[in-house]
């Protein structure tokens, strides 16, 4: 809501889907399973992209731990420089969807659509 009106054709379907639900929902208590499947197919599609990714490092690291910053490496090496004193690196897991400027953690998406889930059955 907060990002504006839809403006690509598919975010007008979706939009336009997503209404028709939620009136399905309010209005008449029914939401047939065909229109519940494709809107849950389409979280999952949107989510799909967004996993974690690359480990991104940010700033110093010590000599031990230099090469990290070239390779690619694993959650357990991530912890490591995290643990190590001589490095002052950020280290994070970044979002495969969104680029490896982002933490999987800051992901819009997955933010967005985690905090729809966490609400609950509050309206
Ligand atoms: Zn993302
Ligand atoms: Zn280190």
């Amino acid at each position: 809501m907060a990002d504006g009106p839809p403006t690509s054709a598919l975010d007008q379907t979706a939009a336009a889907f997503i209404a028709d639900v939620r009136m399905q929902a309010d209005d008449h208590h029914l939401v047939p399973a065909s229109m519940v499947y494709p809107l849950l197919g389409a979280v999952e599609a949107v989510l799909k992209p967004h996993q974690p990714g690359r480990v991104t490092i940010f700033g110093h690291l010590c000599k031990l731990h230099k090469a990290h910053r070239d390779f690619s490496i694993t959650a357990r090496e991530a912890d490591d420089v995290r643990a190590c004193p001589d490095c002052t690196a950020t280290v994070y897991a970044s979002c495969a969807g969104c680029g490896p400027q982002v933490s999987v953690n800051a992901c819009r998406a997955r933010e967005a659509i985690a905090r729809e889930l966490t609400k609950g059955g509050t309206p």
